[in-house]
């Protein structure tokens, strides 16, 4: 299928180097990839190579966003071929380096942001803790103003990227009782002394990601290592919510194609009483409805990257997108364990590898049970 909201000669241009990327590095290794389980150091180190991680960055002015619609091409694309190395992308591009970017001092950048971008570095965001989940008021990391320096303490979970990470963004609170107000992030590099990173995580699906928990023990890390405007922390992370939301939708969307494609090479290839399955029309019905959700999915996204790229706010729709296009992608693999019939249980075929990775997107960026109620909100409802 082609995007029909895929428009500029630019756009078209990079859908397809990255199409021909997948095609010929990604999918044919995918599978030896996910089993190994192992951060797929070649090909992050390829994609830097085609300067795929300062995408977002490339002429960004002060103020200015980078360009959602070339971001979420590249997330769209790569999660066709394999959602952990997607998602591994998506955090060096965005969240991993963003506060680096646009609050770190020249020192820093030229330490950590120019490395990353050449996949010598990764970067990691840490929000999440055992106890504050989709409820960030609740974060207990604090960082003590020292004089000269802040001191952070205390744990973050489910961290993507920690264990190979040469650098944590970390949401703490430097106001205790002060809720969302209090919330600032702050730099920590991974050498600094307190830093602890567990062993990684053992997951259902991205298997290639490595998660894990880092404990921050009164780690001293210099003043201006907070990176954002003291007391704004979450007004700097929303101004990049809306992003990582219709980004996790291109994830989304970019499994819901894989998922689909494969259903419909196998439909009419596996004969069943005689004839192709695809001649059957509970077959049929399955093809168009997944057909008809990602088509759906796709124009919501890019509908939602262009006015991202006019600078509007997009806050309802950026919710509407993620939360549509994942479970758009949660259906289309269902879908497609049922067309592949007894093949889609065995692991030599990659549809279960759809099915254990696109459960990864119902988490971050917001559950969808806060999401739909977060969106009746935006309506005032
Ligand atoms: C693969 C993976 C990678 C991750 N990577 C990172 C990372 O790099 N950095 C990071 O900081 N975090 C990361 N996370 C954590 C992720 O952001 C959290 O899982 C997410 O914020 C939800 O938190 P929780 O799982 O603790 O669920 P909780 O917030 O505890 O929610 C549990 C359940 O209660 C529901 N619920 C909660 N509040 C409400 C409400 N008000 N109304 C109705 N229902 C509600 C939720 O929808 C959910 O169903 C990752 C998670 C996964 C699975």
């Amino acid at each position: 299928m082609t995007n029909p909201a895929i428009r500029s000669d630019p756009e078209k241009l990079l859908r397809q180097v990255m199409a021909r990327f997948v095609d010929q590095e990604v999918t044919p290794r995918a599978r030896e990839i996910d089993e190994r389980g192992e951060f797929p150091q070649e090909l992050f180190k390829k994609l830097a190579s085609m300067n795929v991680f300062n995408v977002r960055y490339l002429g960004m002015k002060k103020g200015a966003t980078g360009n959602a619609t070339l971001y979420c091409i590249i997330c769209e694309e790569l999660a066709r071929g394999l959602v952990s190395l997607a998602a591994e992308t998506a955090k060096q591009c965005l969240m991993g380096t963003n506060f680096l970017y646009r609050f770190g001092s020249p020192e820093l950048k030229e330490k950590y942001l120019e490395p990353s971008m050449r996949g010598e570095m990764v970067g990691s965001f840490c929000l999440t803790e055992p106890e504050a989940g989709g409820d960030l008021g609740s974060v207990t990391t604090t960082a003590v103003d020292d004089g000269d320096h802040w001191i952070i303490s205390g744990m973050k979970t489910w961290i993507t990227n920690a264990p190979i990470a040469s650098y944590f963004t970390v949401l703490c609170q430097t106001q205790p009782g002060k809720g969302i107000r209090g919330l600032n992030f702050f730099f920590v590099p991974r050498d600094t002394p307190g830093v602890q990173v567990s062993p990684r995580f053992d997951t259902l699906g991205t298997r290639t990601t490595e998660i894990s928990e880092v404990a921050f023990n009164d780690c001293r890390i210099p003043k201006d290592y907070l990176v954002g405007l003291p007391g704004k922390g979450m007004g700097a992370f929303f101004a990049i919510l809306a992003e990582i939301r219709t980004m996790t939708a291109a994830l989304a969307l970019g499994v819901a194609r894989a998922a689909f494609d494969a259903s419909f090479q196998y439909a009419q290839e596996r004969k069943a009483f005689g004839k192709t399955i695809s001649k059957y029309q509970l077959i049929q019905a399955k093809i168009s409805d997944m057909a008809t959700d990602i088509w759906a999915a796709e124009l919501m996204i890019y509908d939602t990257t262009r006015k991202l790229d006019q600078g509007q706010r997009v806050d309802k729709e950026s919710m509407m997108a993620k939360y549509f296009a994942t479970e758009v992608a949660c259906r289309c693999v269902d879908q497609a364990t049922r067309i592949l019939g007894a093949y889609a249980y065995s692991m030599e075929y990659p549809v279960q590898r759809f099915f254990r990775d696109a459960r990864f997107l119902l988490y971050g960026g917001g559950t969808h049970e806060v999401l739909r109620q977060n969106i009746a909100r935006a309506m005032r409802f």
